[in-house]
């Protein structure tokens, strides 16, 4: 199984070490793993300047040869994306895009520079945050920067008990033009495990998406569980490849130097049983 969405000591937001999660990945029956540490562009978050890209690189490095023929390393990255720092993104991406396997691209911030958490939902109805989320995952998909798209339906994850009515198929038609974009220009968007542990208890996107977009002719998908603890590693991943089996997909995207290769569903299973 692959687990290309796992944050480590380069996130702000987390203090497992990467070799913990190796360890924790291969007792998880997980054969490769994307480290996608946070790069926060937003002055005001927490993050920013925190990411040392140099570092990183180094430390997966030594990951690679220190678990070589037991768990392949990737290179990943979650950068953050959203209207008001099209340009530093674009320089990052520039400068250090080429350095990785895999790049996500994920939405956290609102276009007025809100980060998406419970206390932005208050004054907004359901489609006041849904739809110009969605108008700057449609940017991040024709940027052309990202392998895949990050917890694609992110707000139904921090939506508070007041908006918890939550239904994709309300969003299905502006979701298409996203899937048309995607097919094109060949990105991925994740399926995100930690909404199964978290509020929504179900993926990020669950399985009605994945089926329109299968509808609208998509076909690559990335695994993650966007772990921020070693024991959440791998965690979802099997039954996310029975959802996708279930809704049409057949293979599930493995990255080397930022191009998929099509893996086989039924190959993981079977390497997992
Ligand atoms: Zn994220
Ligand atoms: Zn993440």
């Amino acid at each position: 199984m692959f687990d290309y969405h796992v944050h480590s000591t380069f996130s702000v937001d987390c203090v497992i070490p990467i070799e913990e999660s190796c360890r924790a990945a291969i007792a998880a029956g997980v054969t490769e793993i994307a480290f996608t540490d946070h790069v926060d562009h937003v002055p005001a978050d927490p993050g920013y300047g925190y990411y040392r890209p140099d570092a990183y690189l180094l430390e997966i490095e030594r990951a690679q040869d220190r678990f070589a023929g037991a768990l392949t390393v990737l290179k990943g990255a979650e950068v953050d994306f959203n209207q008001g720092t099209t340009d530093v993104v674009a320089s990052f991406i520039g400068e250090y895009g080429a350095a990785y396997d895999f790049v996500i691209g994920s939405v956290h911030y609102a276009p007025n520079g809100t980060m998406i958490f419970p206390d932005y939902f208050a004054d907004r109805t359901e489609d006041d945050v849904f739809l110009p989320y969605l108008d700057q995952i449609q940017q991040a998909v024709e940027s052309g920067w990202f392998d895949t798209i990050g917890h694609l339906d992110l707000p139904k994850r921090y939506a508070p008990k007041s908006h918890r009515n939550y239904d994709p198929a309300r969003y299905r038609e502006r979701l298409e033009p996203i899937f048309d974009a995607m097919i094109e220009r060949g990105v991925a968007f994740e399926i995100n495990t930690s909404g199964l542990r978290q509020t929504p208890k179900t993926s990020m996107p669950g399985p009605a998406v994945v089926r329109w977009y299968v509808e609208r002719g998509g076909r690559i998908i990335t695994t993650g569980t966007d772990s921020h603890a070693a024991q959440t590693v791998g965690s979802g991943l099997a039954k996310t490849l029975d959802m996708l089996t279930l809704c049409g997909i057949d293979t599930v995207a493995s990255f080397r130097a930022r191009r998929a290769q099509h893996v086989p569903i039924a190959d993981l299973q079977m390497r997992g049983s």
